[in-house]
């Protein structure tokens, strides 16, 4: 389980980020993180994962604890020892080097050689693209294949914990139906996700429980299926007219339209 207790972040001296945060992630579960540009999504990330320093952001309050034990603060390589990993928005792939390569690296954080070949044969499963171009440099795939790469390098790690931060930014509503299903299908070999989405409709859809972030507190939580069902989501991040009153400019207005995911929170 990991638990996030009042955390309080700040960026240099001015910006207070996330202003006494507290969520919990169950073993095995998903968890998904909604909110607007600028909640504190990103930062909530960067303070579980350790690269908050990298972005001069600091934690001033509040702890992380990873089964039982304090992580807050620790540097990202213990991190990743103990079974988290995150993949970054933007992707961050190596462009110049091969999807073998960059698959490799990722094997780099694993705790030994049969979790590394463990790893590999379940990327090898999840992402037969991945291995039909193992040789052709990473910079060269889609957009949603780099995101797949990006998911693929983290899994070689074994981690017990994905941070996963807007994995469906930027793609075609077809590749958010597969980053979906790849979710819930590394979540159903038992591995726990924390999701960071701006695509409520996809995010709710795989997600247990799910929070809302505003201006750097949670403002709304909840189970994933009622959460959907709520006229609050509905308006404001599923973009539904019908529900209560109309005007708040809802996922579409950034460009991302629903993707006609079900909402019912069912898990596969
Ligand atoms: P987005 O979806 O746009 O990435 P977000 O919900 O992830 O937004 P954060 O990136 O965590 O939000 O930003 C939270 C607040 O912290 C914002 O006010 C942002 O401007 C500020 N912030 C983020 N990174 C830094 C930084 N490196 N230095 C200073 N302020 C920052």
């Amino acid at each position: 389980m990991l638990e996030i207790n009042r955390l309080v972040v700040r960026y240099g001296r001015a910006v207070l980020a996330l202003r006494g945060v507290t969520m919990h992630v169950a073993d095995a579960s998903v968890a998904c993180v909604l909110g607007a540009n600028g909640a504190g999504k990103s930062t909530l990330m960067r303070a579980v994962s350790g690269t908050l320093p990298a972005h001069r952001g600091t934690i001033d309050a509040g702890s992380i604890t990873w089964r039982g034990r304090s992580i807050t603060g620790r540097v990202p390589a213990d991190i990743v020892a103990d079974g988290i990993v995150q993949v970054p928005e933007g992707r961050r792939i190596f462009g110049r080097l091969t999807v073998e390569e960059n698959l490799r690296a990722g094997g780099i954080g694993a705790a030994d050689r049969a979790t590394r070949n463990a790893a590999r044969e379940r990327v090898d499963e999840l992402f037969p693209v991945l291995a039909a171009r193992r040789q052709q440099p990473a910079g060269l795939l889609s957009g949603g294949e780099q995101q797949m790469l990006a998911i693929g390098r983290a899994l070689m790690a074994g981690p017990s914990l994905l941070l996963l931060d807007e994995p469906s930014l930027g793609l075609a509503p077809q590749m958010v139906t597969r980053i979906g299903e790849v979710i819930r299908e590394v979540h159903r070999q038992g591995t726990a996700v924390l999701l960071v989405e701006q695509n409520a409709s996809m995010a709710l859809a795989v997600s247990d429980t799910a929070y809302v972030l505003e201006v750097g507190a949670v403002s709304l939580t909840g189970g994933a299926a009622e959460l959907a069902a709520s006229d609050a989501i509905r308006r404001i991040y599923l973009g539904d007219s019908d529900a209560g009153v109309t005007g708040v400019p809802g996922p579409a207005a950034n460009g991302q339209a629903p993707d006609g995911h079900a909402l019912d929170g069912g898990r596969p």
